[in-house]
């Protein structure tokens, strides 16, 4: 039997582009290596509200909303970014990705669990995907395949595609902890260098804390366990710390003839902050729409899969171009000019910035403003002096 679309990952990506195939009547079958969908998860399930409005997301999955974050300086100093409407939404991710793939069934694909595919190679008119399941191993056929296995790129070597050049690493606990009402933010070189931490409270004084950065971030987590700001508020002892890379750059090509990678296999995340959810959907229906068109005209060539590429850098390249070089940029601060950013909120002018062009999802419009903004450049001139002329004091 010769399926019409192998989606490999039963992820958001997966199974979203699964949905947007099987709405459309193709021949769906989805491979996921885990047996149960949802399970495990490392996410901090944070979603802009952009995401739910453009795409058919399940809203069951939302814990709460959000309409403020609260930046901590590394010298303390807070910053209480707010908006009169919500940003965020707060997934539980298990449900999430349930929910995700029980819309992709509705839908009439098919799911096949703790089925792990070891290998997909192109035959005449389509591709075969080698498969381990519980029935031992096994090939199954499709006119296409989608690559949908988040930070596992092992399909990728056999495809001759390069994965991502660069990761972060992310780590999170969840825990009790009091007084936590919005997203907390915590910036500073010895909180997470280049990077931050956060705190998102889900209720009951439940809080998912986590840390991202260049690698270490477990140690950097219970770092910030220890942490004055955080360690008097904990009501408990914090369990296992989960620890998993996040890619911070797409990967140079993410098609081939008859086959497309999306989500974290590509590479499609925010820099900024390690989000990869929404632009994970986003470039599922982008991948969907692509191959929809493929079946009308009996064509799977390059050519034709390259327009999937081109369509979701025109998307979001400009995000992760920009998201990237703000991460660049954000690492050459010094703990002093990250509070100096922060006092400098207190600026209706830079309040004003902040609100006109800040986006949850997107951070462009806010990264290019801010760069070109007298604050900024008073801030990084002078760390670009010290760094030239003398070290930093104080540090
Ligand atoms: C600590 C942490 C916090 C995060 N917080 C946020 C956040 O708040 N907001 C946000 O937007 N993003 C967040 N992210 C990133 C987000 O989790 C990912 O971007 C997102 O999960 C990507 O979805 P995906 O479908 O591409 O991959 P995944 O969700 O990783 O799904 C891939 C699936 O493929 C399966 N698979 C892999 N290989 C195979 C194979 N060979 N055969 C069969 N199945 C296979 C896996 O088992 C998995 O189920 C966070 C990440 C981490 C690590």
């Amino acid at each position: 039997m010769i399926h019409d679309v192998v989606v490999i990952g039963a992820g958001p990506a997966g199974s979203y582009a699964a949905y947007c195939l099987a709405v459309r009547g193709y021949d769906v079958v989805v491979l996921e290596e885990d047996p149960l969908v949802g399970k495990p998860t490392y996410c901090s399930g944070l979603i802009g509200l952009e995401a739910f409005a453009k795409h058919n997301l399940p809203i069951n999955a939302i814990i709460r909303s959000f309409t403020a974050a609260r930046f901590y300086s590394p010298y303390g100093t807070e910053a209480l970014v707010s908006s009169d409407r919500p940003v965020a939404y707060v997934v539980d991710r298990g449900e999430f990705d349930r929910s995700l793939a029980r819309q992709a069934q509705e839908a009439g694909a098919r799911y096949r669990l703790a089925t792990k595919c070891i290998g997909i190679s192109h035959v005449d008119g389509g591709i075969t995907a080698e498969i381990r399941g519980l029935e031992g191993e096994e090939r199954i056929r499709a006119r296409a395949g989608i690559v949908a296995t988040g930070v596992k790129y092992n399909l990728l070597n056999g495809l001759g595609i390069a994965r991502p050049k660069r990761f972060m690493e992310a780590a999170q606990v969840e825990v009790r902890m009091r007084d936590v009402k919005e997203v907390e933010v915590y910036l500073g070189r010895k909180i997470s260098p280049g990077s931050f931490g956060w705190a998102i409270p889900l209720g009951n004084e439940t809080v998912r804390l986590g840390i991202c950065n260049g690698g270490k971030a477990i140690r950097y987590l219970q770092g910030l366990l220890e942490n004055p700001l955080i360690k008097p508020r904990l009501l408990d002892q914090a369990p296992r710390i989960k620890s998993k890379p996040i890619p911070i750059s797409p990967v140079k090509r993410s098609y081939l003839d008859h086959v497309l990678l999306v989500g974290d296999a590509a590479g499609q995340v925010k820099p900024t902050t390690g989000g990869g959810i929404h632009y994970s959907i986003l470039c599922a229906e982008i991948a969907a729409r692509t191959l929809d068109e493929a079946f009308r005209v009996g064509n799977f060539g390059e050519r034709q899969m390259a327009m999937y590429e081109s369509r979701w850098r025109k998307e979001i390249g400009v995000e992760l171009r920009t998201g990237s070089f703000f991460r660049r940029l954000g690492g050459w601060l010094s703990d002093y000019q990250i509070d100096y950013l922060i006092r400098s909120y207190r600026n209706p002018a830079l309040r004003d910035l902040v609100q006109r062009t800040a986006a949850f999802e997107r951070h462009s419009g806010f990264i290019l403003t801010l760069c070109c903004s007298q604050f900024f450049w008073d801030s990084f001139w002078a760390r670009l002096k010290s760094k030239v002329f003398r070290p930093l004091s104080g540090e």
